[in-house]
């Protein structure tokens, strides 16, 4: 009897360990960036930027799936990291590489660091890709992300607003806010994509109660970056959270979106247009927070004290 209770008690401390250890590890978010061929030079410096500063939270792990690309030249296969690696590739000669299959199931979230023009992944990687979303996976684009795949319709789907590729009114509408503050879906016809001049701008937040935004001032300067307008796309399941005034189009463009793809969550950041971009407090709390959201459904991590304010930008020192 004796040796009953003392195996019922071992069992009961091992399966409570055992569900310490699980809890433990799910508060890990393991995470994927995504990246090979982007028309922006800097994207090794930038994965290598996201990847430490996601990993000094310690709330995530963070591999990287590179595809093949070429520079200066020579093809280079899938490889991270790569000693020696320059911090700007330019992109030539995009070309699917067959051999890139990450698999996402071994993973919480993606982050995708692809660009315009890159190659369409290989097709049973889209299938693979498009399943691990549609059953509950996170997915981080920022920036050049909604540039790529424009013949992908799930990734479009996902992604709900993109630009260039010959995106066009066939795509989905032009979206975006008047002055009046009202949502526009614009279906008249119209090319997808365009930027002014690189500058600094306001972000303004448009709904204070999401997870990602909460405790944000309502209106945050942005540093020095290009600011997108004219996206579209098929804009289902999306929310636009926050906005910038562009003065191309005069009006309020998306600058942070939220989306659902089946059971997956999706944060769409057009920001992020090179280093000095990425360096904006504002820019990597929001990657930060938008990527535990889209893992997790949940926000723990807190607004910075050295957060923008609405006429004075901030960067950090990497
Ligand atoms: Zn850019």
């Amino acid at each position: 009897m004796k040796n009953k209770i003392k195996i019922l008690v071992l069992s009961l401390t091992v399966l409570a360990t055992m569900v310490v250890t699980a809890q433990e590890k799910k508060q890990i978010i393991k995470t994927l960036i995504v990246d090979g061929q982007n028309n922006h030079v800097q994207w090794p410096k930038i994965t290598h930027l996201l990847k430490e500063q996601m990993e000094a939270t310690g709330l995530f792990t963070v591999d990287v799936a590179r595809s093949a690309y070429t520079w200066q030249g020579k093809e280079f296969i899938s490889e991270y990291p790569i000693d020696g690696l320059p911090t700007t590739i330019a992109l030539e000669k995009p070309k699917t590489d067959q051999d890139f299959n990450p698999d996402f199931s071994k993973y919480d979230l993606v982050i995708s660091n692809f660009g315009w023009n890159a190659a369409p992944w290989p097709e049973a990687t889209q299938k693979n890709f498009e399943k691990f979303i549609a059953e509950g996976g996170g997915l981080v684009v920022f920036h050049a992300a909604d540039n790529s795949f424009p013949k992908w319709e799930a990734y479009n789907k996902m992604i709900g607003l993109g630009g260039w590729g010959d995106r066009t009114e066939k795509d989905g509408p032009y979206v975006y806010y008047n002055d009046a503050g009202e949502l526009i879906r614009d279906n008249s016809p119209g090319k997808g994509g365009s930027h002014g001049p690189e500058l600094e701008y306001q972000i303004k937040i448009r709904n204070t109660e999401h997870p990602i935004t909460k405790g944000m001032p309502e209106v945050w300067m942005h540093t020095k970056d290009e600011l997108y307008n004219s996206l579209r796309g098929p804009a289902e399941n999306m929310e636009i959270i926050a906005t910038a005034y562009a003065e191309p189009t005069s009006r309020h463009e998306p600058a942070l979106m939220v989306l659902n793809y089946g059971d997956g969550r999706v944060f769409h950041n057009i920001m992020g247009h090179i280093d000095y971009s990425v360096a904006c407090v504002g820019f990597l709390t929001s990657m930060l927070r938008g990527a535990e959201w889209a893992a997790t459904g949940e926000v723990t991590q807190a607004i910075p004290d050295d957060f923008p304010t609405a006429n004075k930008s901030s960067s950090k020192k990497f």
